[in-house]
């Protein structure tokens, strides 16, 4: 399996055969941490003069038809650089007229063609030459992305960005394999079922992996020839441009795929209410989930696909190497700065090993190395914006007022941008908010449990289902918390562990339907039952 193995730049366990991109983050890592013997605040100092990116921002306007063109009220918002909160540029603002153009393009593209008309190899080739164009233009593409959302470069550049590549390649791949059965039916017919793409497809997206989300969600709609109007974040409207830029160039039609930039409640929200659309896919908060649900059922009953928020545990049980589950739970929680939906944000540690692990988790964190994303060897960029800045900094607060332990961190870094400790608390109790609620930040939480009923228990007391970690040498313990816990996923020995065919999505309120992988393809597929006499005559 050529999976991108996130987890293994933690725990060495990676092969060179799987990515060499990855391979040499881990060591760009871990010998920047041994030379520099950086502590957590020296390089706050470093903060206040910011790297300048060496990429230019060639596209700011809405996407629509195939053309770079204004919003239709003139309107612009700015994007920021997380790392100041100074402007990076100001992009055209869509509102609900944008989306009614937008679609009307999508769906003129479906109605008429060539888009679903093509052959699926012409599709899939179309598909497999945007890869062929990110992967050319993959340094540009991840300095835009550090320079719009915080994350460190060498993250993007060696991650991030060749699973977009890797992700176009896959669903290219599909384009041309999916079709229906023949159907045994009991009676003198010949059955058979065509599968159809759904029509236009709405895609409402978020900021803490703008362009991993756009992969998951315009590769399996493309692959299965659906056209397609994707409203991104406000606070990353940059990078879907560039990229969907490279997609009309390696011969995408007009019209097949239009990124409107824009605000949730008046954008998104058109999108999502929109009656010529006929498929919503979401990538977000709950609340919002709810929002869009509510509105995709009020106008024209459309498919939707939500994966949302999540509190996944990460559970260490007493026979655990120690010193590789504090690596792999550290990663687990603050990875993209915390801002992962599936972070394992409360971590589980048996009785037995507790004080250890708290003593090791806090020497760890104490040792992130927190700096300009655009460094080398920085693990840990700023948070996206004030608004996730305050929230993190108000649930520290809560932690330390609800009675958990601060271990370490629990303040901000510099006097600019977002930038936030690594934060550690031990003592933390299930019913305190830290242990609860989904704070989206680098504050990690260890709660103390004794035997492993009660901790699938606790586990599961949760009304999210995204994903666990379970940390084990035991087979049969972790056959019994892989069956167990009520999850779309569990990384056994791993923590984020992510491939373009491995399904992802969530149980109860993380959401429904599946991203990646085969599943995805349900997302965007109709099926028709097509029966006719074998016999004309048998039939009359
Ligand atoms: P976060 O709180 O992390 O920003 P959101 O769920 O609010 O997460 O945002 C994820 C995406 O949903 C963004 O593209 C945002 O603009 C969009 N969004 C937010 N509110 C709405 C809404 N009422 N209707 C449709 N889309 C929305």
């Amino acid at each position: 399996m050529t999976s991108l193995r996130l987890s293994s730049l933690l725990s060495g366990s990676f092969s060179a055969a799987s990515s060499t991109a990855a391979t040499s983050l881990f060591s760009l890592g871990r010998n920047s941490n041994r030379g520099r013997g950086v502590s957590r605040f020296s390089t706050a100092a470093a903060l206040e003069v910011p790297i300048t990116p060496s990429v230019q921002i060639n596209h700011t306007k809405l996407l629509i038809n195939g053309q770079f063109v204004d919003s239709a009220s003139g309107k612009t918002f700015p994007t920021l650089d997380p790392r100041t909160g100074d402007v990076i540029a100001h992009v055209s603002e869509g509102d609900a007229e944008d989306i009614n153009r937008a679609v009307a393009a999508a769906r003129k593209a479906f109605d008429e063609g060539p888009w679903p008309k093509m052959t699926a190899y012409e599709r899939s080739r179309i598909i497999s030459r945007f890869a062929d164009l990110i992967e050319k233009h993959n340094d540009e593409i991840a300095a835009l992305e550090t320079w719009d959302n915080g994350k460190p470069y060498e993250q993007a550049a060696k991650i991030e960005v060749p699973m977009l590549t890797r992700l176009m390649r896959y669903y290219a791949g599909w384009a041309d394999k999916i079709h229906g059965l023949t159907v045994p039916a009991d009676g003198p017919y010949h059955v058979q079922t065509l599968h159809e793409p759904i029509g236009v497809a709405g895609q409402i997206i978020p900021w803490n992996f703008p362009l991993l989300m756009y992969a998951w969600k315009v590769g399996p709609a493309l692959a299965c020839a659906n056209t397609v109007v994707m409203k991104t974040a406000e606070q990353t409207p940059l990078s879907a441009l560039y990229v969907s830029n490279l997609l009309h160039e390696a011969g995408l039609p007009p019209g097949v795929l239009n990124v409107v930039s824009g605000y949730g409640p008046t954008a998104g929200a058109a999108l999502a209410s929109h009656m010529d659309v006929e498929k919503i896919a979401f990538t977000g908060s709950t609340e919002t989930g709810k929002i869009i649900s509510e509105l995709a059922a009020k106008s024209n009953l459309k498919p939707v696909t939500l994966e949302l928020g999540g509190k996944s545990a990460f559970i260490v049980c007493e026979d655990a190497d120690i010193d590789q589950a504090v690596e792999l739970a550290h990663f687990a929680l603050f990875f993209n700065q915390g801002q992962c939906c599936c972070a394992g944000s409360r971590t589980f540690v048996h009785e037995r090993v507790y004080d250890e692990f708290v003593e090791k988790a806090k020497a760890r964190a104490m040792k992130r190395v927190i700096g300009d994303p655009f460094k080398s060897g920085v693990e840990q960029g700023p948070q996206i914006d004030s608004e996730q800045f305050e929230k993190i900094l108000k649930y520290i607060r809560s932690g330390i007022e609800s009675g958990a332990t601060l271990e370490t961190g629990g303040e901000r870094v510099g006097t600019k941008g977002f930038y936030i400790q690594p934060t550690v608390f031990s003592n933390v109790q299930d019913g305190m908010k830290i242990a609860t609620e989904e704070i989206f930040g680098p504050v990690q939480s260890i709660l103390k449990f004794k035997n492993l009923d009660e901790v699938i228990k606790r586990a599961n007391t949760s009304p999210y289902g995204l994903a666990a970690g379970v940390f084990t040498k035991d087979i049969g313990t972790a056959n019994n918390l892989m069956r167990a816990l009520r999850v779309g996923t569990v990384w056994i020995n791993c923590f984020d562990t992510f491939d373009a065919a491995i399904p992802f999505g969530g149980y109860k309120m993380s959401g429904h339907g599946r991203e990646k992988g085969i599943y995805s393809l349900n997302n965007y597929l109709q099926v028709k039952a097509v029966v006719s006499p074998v016999d004309n005559a048998a039939w009359l």
